[in-house]
């Protein structure tokens, strides 16, 4: 069976289209009493960026805190928040951010219109009705958030995405001009969890032609931003994230993935961050990547955290393994339809421990 997804149905990108937001959202609003939220990263709180917001009368702003990666107990505080502002629901979701906040958004439209809680619908196709209209306009690039047809949110007992075509975004804002005061250390780990991305697909066992296209050409973007540099990065990376974010919209991520998922789990790791010193330990799986992932993090002069399993008790390492297994699509994208045989606890464990 061929995947048959959805994908964004309005794209803007240049630098300044985020002044455009204001004519987009006007085609949505129904009448005088209706409104939009804006669910803003509050790293924006007394920033420019939030006062160049046109609020229309009945408009709210919601900061949200991404100190921790999206929680499903928090996408519902959230959601009542939205649903209290009014006995009617909101026209339109906003979320201004990285791609924790794109989860954010996707996840209160999503749980406005489903009932429950969003715990309820973390994996694949259980979502029911239609989300509230969506945007989102990232501040960040690498995730892929702003295409990808999942949110990935921790819940009680899993990290796991609410997959669904009803996850996708109505409408993508893309101005790189917004990414401009992201700090270096961030800048680098979000922009490699596209180059992995990449990676990961193109070299995975469900690579197809689709994939591929986006994929290298994701890939050759990384390299110019990374390896070389230059003025327009910022406009290179944007669009190194939404390619990466196709490519493995039609493959899937690998092993660097499934076991970045289970340090965030037990270790609340980030995810860019995470990916970055997962994929170091990684070089008998992807070793040109690795290599090369090792020439740019000179380039940028990142120096990762080590030693972040040492001492760890055994409790811990062994969930954060279960965490790693459950994701088989990964592993069977990496390492083909006989993983189970090259791939066990005992070597997953091991490669806990290098980290
Ligand atoms: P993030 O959204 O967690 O933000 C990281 C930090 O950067 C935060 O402190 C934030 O406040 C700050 N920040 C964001 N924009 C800024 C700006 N312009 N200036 C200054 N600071 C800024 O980081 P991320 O790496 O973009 O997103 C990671 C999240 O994305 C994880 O929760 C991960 O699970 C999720 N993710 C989702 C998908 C998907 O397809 N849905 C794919 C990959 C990752
Ligand atoms: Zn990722």
């Amino acid at each position: 069976m061929f995947r048959n997804f959805r994908m964004i149905s309005y794209v803007v990108f240049g630098r300044g289209c985020f002044n455009q937001l204001e004519s987009i959202l006007a085609e949505k609003r129904s009448d005088s009493d209706s409104f939009m939220v804006f669910l803003v990263d509050d790293v924006f709180e007394s920033s420019s960026l939030i006062q160049r917001i046109h609020l229309g009368s009945r408009d709210q702003i919601i900061l949200v805190n991404v100190g921790d990666e999206p929680k499903t107990i928090y996408v519902d505080e959230l959601t009542d928040k939205a649903r209290n502002f009014s006995s009617r629901l909101p026209d339109g979701i906003i979320g201004i951010g990285g791609g924790s906040t794109l989860d954010l958004a996707k996840a209160v439209s999503l749980m406005l219109t489903n009932s429950g809680s969003s715990a309820d619908y973390q994996g694949w196709d259980l979502i029911k009705n239609p989300a509230v209209y969506h945007v989102a306009i990232p501040t960040l690039s690498g995730t892929g958030a702003e295409v990808s047809r999942t949110t990935v949110l921790t819940g009680p007992e899993k990290k796991l995405g609410i997959n669904s075509d009803y996850t996708v975004f109505d409408q993508i804002v893309l101005d790189p001009e917004l990414t401009a005061g992201v700090p270096a250390d961030q800048h680098f780990y979000t922009g490699m969890d596209c180059y992995i991305h990449c990676v990961e697909s193109l070299t995975g066992t469900y690579l197809n032609a689709f994939s591929k296209s986006y994929g290298e050409k994701a890939l050759d973007l990384c390299r110019e931003v990374f390896l070389v540099g230059g003025e327009d990065s910022a406009d290179k990376l944007m669009m190194a994230s939404y390619f990466g974010g196709m490519s493995i919209a039609y493959s899937q991520v690998g092993v660097c993935h499934a076991l970045s998922y289970g340090l965030s789990f037990v270790l609340g790791t980030h995810h860019g961050i995470g990916n970055c010193i997962v994929f170091d330990c990684l070089e008998e799986f992807y070793p040109e990547g690795v290599r090369e992932f090792r020439r740019m993090m000179e380039k940028s002069n990142i120096k990762l955290p080590r030693n972040l399993t040492a001492g760890i008790e055994n409790s811990k390492l062994e969930k954060m393994t279960d965490v790693a297994l459950m994701l088989e699509p990964l592993w069977e994208n990496a390492l083909g339809p006989e993983w189970k045989k090259v791939m066990n606890r005992e070597r997953i464990k091991e490669l806990y421990r290098q980290m």
